[in-house]
């Protein structure tokens, strides 16, 4: 691998013969991401499409390998899942998040609410509920200022133990979201009895609902769905003037992309909010 030089894209190349051999490099490099402090969180804004106003953000991961460079999520995050590793990186994830949303508050920024991505594997943990409790109690965040965002492929699962798992975590006071929803194979049954606050639509629709009736067909379904469930429903990916129109004029209720804004670094997500700016 060295004589890649710095040239992450080609070292993590998935379609590279020895697969397996990178996959290895990759977890052992992630092994020691934590300690030797390469991750870091970035926050994406979310706005109401009312009001205009920030309402929360999304933390999302990243990594920065000395020597390779920046490292997707979209790459490391199935390694961290297969390898378990997931669960230490998780860790560090809602601990940070938590922490940057107290010391948000602290600073006497307007409240929001900080989203945090929950893999199926960290869901299925035993003590998930007490984990969070206990990072929430540690850091000093409100419950009310953290949403677990959910992947659809939980319904997948076993239903009464995720449907318990939901329960415990409202009763704890935390938000919950179906993230990248209309991608799986949800079986809407299912969907009613899961204690979620909101449906995110997976970006791939939103992305082309203005050029493919299909997709606007299943982005309508989904906000039609979210309000008779009483869910909120977010659309992700939302990259321009017309989309964020069409969203309005359909009555979602938020949109995240970067029509409004890219993932930012936690000060300037700070000077965001602070600002007051609106969509
Ligand atoms: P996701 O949860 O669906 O996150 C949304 C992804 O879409 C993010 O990619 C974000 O940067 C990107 N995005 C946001 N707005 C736009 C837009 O307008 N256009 C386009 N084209 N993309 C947009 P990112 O940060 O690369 O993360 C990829 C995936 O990695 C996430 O998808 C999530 O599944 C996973 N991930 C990221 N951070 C974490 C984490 O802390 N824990 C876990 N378990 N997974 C994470
Ligand atoms: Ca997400
Ligand atoms: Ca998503
Ligand atoms: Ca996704």
């Amino acid at each position: 691998a060295k004589e890649l030089g710095n040239n992450a894209f080609q070292l993590f190349s998935p379609d590279m013969g020895q697969q397996t051999q990178h996959r290895v490099d990759l977890e052992i490099r992630l092994r020691s991401a934590i300690a030797e402090e390469q991750l870091y969180l970035v926050y994406q804004p979310k706005v109401n499409l009312t009001s205009g106003e920030i309402t929360g953000c999304e933390a999302l991961i990243r990594w920065k390998h000395p020597e390779f460079g920046m490292v997707s999520p979209m790459q490391f995050i199935p390694i961290a899942e297969d390898s378990g590793l997931i669960i230490a990186i998780g860790d560090w994830v809602l601990r940070t998040a938590c922490l940057q949303g107290r010391a948000w508050i602290d600073a006497g920024l307007p409240p929001i609410c900080i989203a945090v991505n929950i893999s199926v594997r960290q869901f299925l943990q035993q003590d998930l509920v007490a984990w969070v409790a206990r990072t929430l109690q540690a850091t000093g965040l409100p419950p009310e200022y953290l949403e677990l965002e959910l992947t659809e492929s939980l319904i997948a699962q076993d239903i009464e133990r995720v449907t318990q798992t939901t329960l415990q975590l409202k009763e704890i006071g935390v938000k919950l979201s179906i993230d990248d929803f209309g991608t799986g194979y949800s079986s809407l049954s299912y969907l009613r009895s899961f204690h979620v606050d909101t449906l995110k639509i997976d970006q791939s629709f939103v992305r082309n609902m203005l050029t493919e009736t299909e997709n606007a067909t299943i982005v309508l379904a989904v906000i039609a769905l979210a309000h008779s469930l009483k869910f909120k429903v977010i659309a992700e990916g939302v990259e321009t003037e017309q989309h964020c129109k069409y969203l309005q004029m359909h009555d979602c209720d938020e949109i995240q992309g970067y029509y409004f804004s890219k993932p930012i670094a936690a000060t300037e997500f700070a000077s965001l909010l602070q600002s007051g700016q609106k969509l």
